[in-house]
């Protein structure tokens, strides 16, 4: 980005710019390590009164937060749209998936966390339960492509389990993060609940080791990695949703049409910065040609602009680096054979910003580093295969497995191969959205990360699932098998065994 250094940031401060211009939006602080444990140690203090309010209070104070979120949906999407370069129609799902977390779980998390009777087969005279008690503070470290959604999803998830939040944002897009805090601060909840700690990859360090008592993490596999470790090293629970290299399979008789506008929009909504974004496909080869045609014939009609002076298709990129990864998977792929049928190269007469073209190329190979590394920007990357089996097995040869998607017009092949598909989500005739929908789990298997969240499962994750086991009849003063133990007893145990397991 050339940036345009119109006012100095102050010393040790992030400042933060507008990636479509350059211009400096504002600053974060750099939270130091003291003051992170201090915040920890804060939210640790309102978690214990929190936490003990029963889970239907707990609905009625966060409800209010869910109804700010939705007035400021439209601020909030404006703020999106500068920090992010993205486009309006592609910000406003942010606020509104957040609004509708809180809705969703809201009117669901009472019966999630009820308490689970579990029928014993064996201890007759017993009873078993598991309750879901809070984990204590959640620490959240988000990244940069979805500053408002992903750590706010996460952390209205967090509240309503009980819990208090400190979230790291990314340094990249911590305005929208402190955002988030005020709507929170303003519909009137504990502030000390939830604390952003501003600052750079140290303050996420340092906030796995303040005392947290889990983790959330979504990022790159690299930090993901450096995270697992921390948090194995201090014995915390983590749950770390990582990049995707989401492959597309196109089937012989899909709808070509519809496929080929899911692909351009999987693969060029949000300027790609999507860990679910179509990231490489696979078609047959009677479909192959016209399925390049069309994909590239839609993206040439993509507008891409500021998304901040009207309405554009295609914003910019976010992030000064992440489009210096791109312009090297494109300069690589096409070096080795591939075909550019559309964009591939940083748009002229915008270079103030972080503009990528949408890139549409054809003939791609297995080997290339475009259909083997996550790219992260708006690059579609095609490549011809001979059959569904051959596509199967090229999707399922990565180090990544977070989502994918199948074509076809043949619903029960389309299953036949999505349950042979290695990733965590596989959407047939559809692409993203899977993402963003509360009930659903999310996660990835591989190195796409570990455990899952949003789902009944990703709000329990966020409690400790307390087993209790009570006497169903009043006991006798000992149990058979307890002291002192005799010839007696163990024939018994003997006998009952092999009568049981005869
Ligand atoms: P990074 O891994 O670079 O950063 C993620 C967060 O971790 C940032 O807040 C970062 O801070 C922080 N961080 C950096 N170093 C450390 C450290 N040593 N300890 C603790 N925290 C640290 O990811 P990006 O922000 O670049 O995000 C893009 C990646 O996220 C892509 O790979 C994408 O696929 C993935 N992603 C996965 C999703 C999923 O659901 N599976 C969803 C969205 C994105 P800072 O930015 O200040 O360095």
């Amino acid at each position: 980005m050339r940036a345009d250094p119109m006012t100095a940031p102050q010393a040790g401060a992030i400042a933060v710019r507008a990636p479509a211009t350059g211009e400096l939006l504002g600053e974060a602080p750099d939270t130091s390590a003291a003051e992170v444990r201090a915040a920890v140690a804060r939210a640790r203090v309102a978690q214990a009164e929190w936490g003990a309010r029963p889970v239907r209070e707990r609905v009625r104070r966060i409800d209010p937060f869910r109804a700010a979120v939705a007035r400021r949906a439209g601020e909030i999407a404006d703020a999106l749209v500068r920090e992010c370069g993205k486009p309006r129609a592609e910000a406003i799902f942010e606020p509104a998936i957040v609004a509708d977390f809180a809705s969703y779980f809201g009117k669901r998390a009472e019966e999630i966390l009820a308490p689970r009777p579990i029928p014993l087969h064996l201890m007759l005279h017993r009873k078993s339960y598991v309750h879901y008690a809070p984990r204590g503070v959640i620490g959240i470290i988000s990244p940069w492509n979805f500053p408002f959604f992903i750590p706010m999803a996460d952390a209205v998830m967090a509240w309503l389990a009980g819990n208090a939040v400190v979230l790291k944002p990314s340094e990249v897009t911590p305005l929208c993060a402190l955002l988030g805090k005020r709507v929170f601060d303003e519909a009137g909840l504990p502030p000390d609940l939830f604390q952003v700690v501003t600052g750079r990859g140290a303050a996420g360090a340092a906030l796995i080791d303040a005392g947290i008592d889990m983790c959330v993490f979504t990022g790159s596999v690299a930090t993901g990695r450096e995270v697992a470790a921390a948090c194995g090293e201090r014995l915390v629970h983590c749950v770390l949703e990582l990049g995707g290299k989401a492959p597309a399979i196109v089937c012989a008789d899909a709808d070509l049409e519809r496929t080929a506008r899911a692909l351009v929009w999987g693969g060029f909504a949000n300027s790609g910065q999507i860990c679910a974004s179509v990231e490489r496909v696979y078609a047959v080869a009677p479909v192959y040609e016209r399925l390049c045609e069309r994909v590239a014939e839609l993206t040439r009609e993509l507008r891409q602009g500021d998304p901040a002076r009207g309405v554009v298709d295609v914003g910019s990129m976010t992030w000064a680096r992440q489009i210096e990864i791109v312009e090297d998977r494109v300069r690589e792929a096409i070096e080795a054979g591939a075909r550019a049928l559309a964009g591939g190269k940083r748009r002229a007469g915008l270079d103030a910003g972080l503009f990528w073209e949408p890139t549409v190329l054809a003939d791609c190979t297995q080997d290339m580093d475009v259909m083997r590394k996550e790219t992260f920007g708006p690059v579609l990357p095609l490549m011809r295969v001979a059959d569904e089996e051959e596509a199967l097995r090229l999707a399922n040869d990565s180090h990544l497995g977070l989502i994918a998607y199948v074509f076809s017009r043949d619903r029960h092949k389309a299953l036949r191969i999505a349950e042979r598909v290695e990733a965590g989500t596989v959407m047939v005739n559809d692409v993203v959205m899977a993402a963003g929908a509360p009930e659903l789990p999310w996660g990835g298997v591989k190195q796409s990360g570990i455990g899952r969240v949003h789902s009944e499962e990703g709000l329990r994750d966020l409690c400790h699932a307390r087993h209790v086991n009570v006497d169903r009849i009043r006991p006798f003063a000992r149990d058979p098998w307890w002291y002192p133990y005799s010839e007696t007893v163990s024939r018994r145990i003997l006998g009952a065994a092999r009568w049981l397991f005869r």
